[in-house]
């Protein structure tokens, strides 16, 4: 597995890049902002650590651009404490986590290791919830004996709900990773994929659901009928 450290900080990111390479990562550090973007655009890499405040640009500008050309890099942005709004921002802007500095080196370990299960569920060609299955290539959606063949929104909006299954999903996230982040897609856009699938897993009689988060988004709940 290969990191990129994004940090001007240099003693912090000669620290952070020993620490990873004892933990038998392999790790590039840069200590600018445009080198990082540079650098991150390359898809080389299975993970970047960004700082937010950074010479040249920003860490929020790197991730954002990374985003709208659709490098899915996982991202952990490292921040201050103090700033709240950044850790928000961050999470918009399509960061998979975020690091308060200072932390601990078991505490980023501990992060790498859940963000790069996460990305190995990814990988699987079938996911699951309760007796709930889909399958991304042929796009059906399996419970019991019955099956549905999904459209192609309905297949991400599906994906993406199944690999964060239990999370609450916030419908901008969810609008952003399936329509992208210059889309002018309406919140209703969303609610009428999400009422389809309802219908489809409905009709095939899953214990699965999903739940709507007033407010917030929504949250696919696993059951299995019994
Ligand atoms: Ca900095």
């Amino acid at each position: 597995m290969r990191i990129l450290v994004v940090e001007d900080e240099k003693p912090l990111a000669d620290a952070l890049t020993e620490i990873l390479k004892q933990n038998h990562y392999y790790v590039d550090a840069v200590y600018h902002g445009s080198q990082g973007l540079e650098y991150a655009r390359s898809g080389i890499y299975d993970l970047i650590l960004l700082d937010i405040m950074l010479p040249g640009i920003d860490g929020l500008s790197i991730l954002k651009t990374l985003r709208k050309e659709h490098i899915t890099t996982p991202v952990i942005i490292l921040t201050a404490k103090s700033e709240v709004s950044d850790i928000i921002t961050g999470l918009d802007a399509g960061s998979d986590d975020y690091l308060a500095k200072p932390f601990s080196t078991g505490e980023l370990l501990a992060r790498i290791r859940a963000l790069s299960r996460r990305n190995a569920a990814y990988n699987e060609e079938v996911l699951s919830c309760g007796n709930l299955s889909f399958n991304k290539s042929t796009m059906e959606l399996c419970c019991g004996s019955d099956s549905l063949k999904l459209g192609l929104k309905e297949s991400q909006l599906m994906e993406l709900l199944l690999n964060n299954a239990g999370r609450i999903m916030p419908k901008n996230l969810l609008i952003e990773k399936i329509w992208g982040l210059d889309s002018d897609a309406e919140y209703n856009n969303i609610e009428v994929y999400i009422s389809f699938l309802r219908q489809k897993l409905a009709f095939l009689g899953a214990g699965t659901q999903i739940r709507t988060i007033r407010g917030v988004g929504y949250q696919l709940e696993g059951r299995n009928n019994d």
